[in-house]
């Protein structure tokens, strides 16, 4: 049974003082949350404020990015055994942010690769822009950052994983994915995963959709069979929001 997640995305948002004052608003109001995994994924410098806040509690920190060399002269750079040192467990990975700024379907393998290596989860983030929608190329896209972003990962690995699909064109915007937009590409997702690796694995593989997703959108698209959860951008900024929206996605799966 996949149980359901819920990952925060604060972009570049919030000082290491502001996630200490979220942490504590966010926790005092979180209820019980048996059927849902929590996580928040913070700007690097915040890390550690939100490690040292989230401690024993059931919320796990994740960072945003990360490099795929182990060490060396890369100035700026963050590597995935420094983010697990640092308390990370998951870590955000090909966002469409990031790939605007020019990060290739090569380096997110590669940056998926160097994560699992060092025990953490990468939450591989896939979508089309409103153009390839229109076009009507979503699905020969998102099979094709699929297969180049899981290059080289094994079974064995791919269990460890999660799959974001996050259209462009929902993301930031306002403009959501209709429940059935979204489980239309949730479900390709899922059947390219059974293709590749066999359907035990595209069972058990947790698949999110971002783009926009709030506390009023978030029961209708978390019903969604292939819907395994969310990636919150801006509503995970806001307690009150965030934890509705864990609200919703805290369901007992029939
Ligand atoms: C995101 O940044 O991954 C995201 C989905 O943002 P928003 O929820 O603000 O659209």
């Amino acid at each position: 049974m996949r149980k359901k997640i819920v990952a925060g995305n604060w972009k570049m948002n919030k000082t290491p003082s502001e996630t200490k004052a979220f942490a504590e608003q966010f926790k005092a109001i979180l209820p019980k949350t048996k059927w849902c995994d929590i996580v928040v994924c913070v700007p690097t410098v915040d890390l550690s404020a939100a490690v040292r806040a989230f401690k024993d509690s059931r919320i796990a920190v994740g960072a945003e990015n990360v490099y795929f060399e182990k060490s060396g002269a890369y100035t700026g750079e963050i590597a995935a055994n420094m983010l697990l040192d640092a308390g990370c467990k998951y870590v955000i990975l090909g966002h469409s942010e990031r790939r605007a700024m020019g990060e290739t379907n090569a380096d997110v393998n590669a940056k998926v690769l160097a994560a699992l290596d060092n025990g953490l989860i990468p939450i591989m983030c896939v979508g089309e822009s409103l153009e390839q929608r229109e076009a009507g190329i979503t699905e020969e896209w998102i099979t094709m950052q699929i297969k180049t972003g899981l290059a080289s990962i094994g079974e064995d690995k791919i269990r460890k994983m999660i799959i974001a699909y996050e259209p462009i064109w929902a993301i930031g915007t306002g403009k959501t994915a209709t429940p059935e937009q979204a489980e239309e590409v949730c479900e390709h997702i899922r059947a390219v995963i059974r293709k590749l690796y066999g359907a035990k694995v595209a069972r058990a593989i947790s698949i999110l959709y971002g783009g926009s997703m709030n506390e009023k959108n978030a029961y209708d698209l978390l019903a969604q069979p292939d819907i395994d959860g969310g990636l919150i951008g801006g509503a995970s900024l806001v307690p009150e929001k965030f934890v509705k929206i864990i609200e919703a996605a805290n369901q007992p799966t029939i």
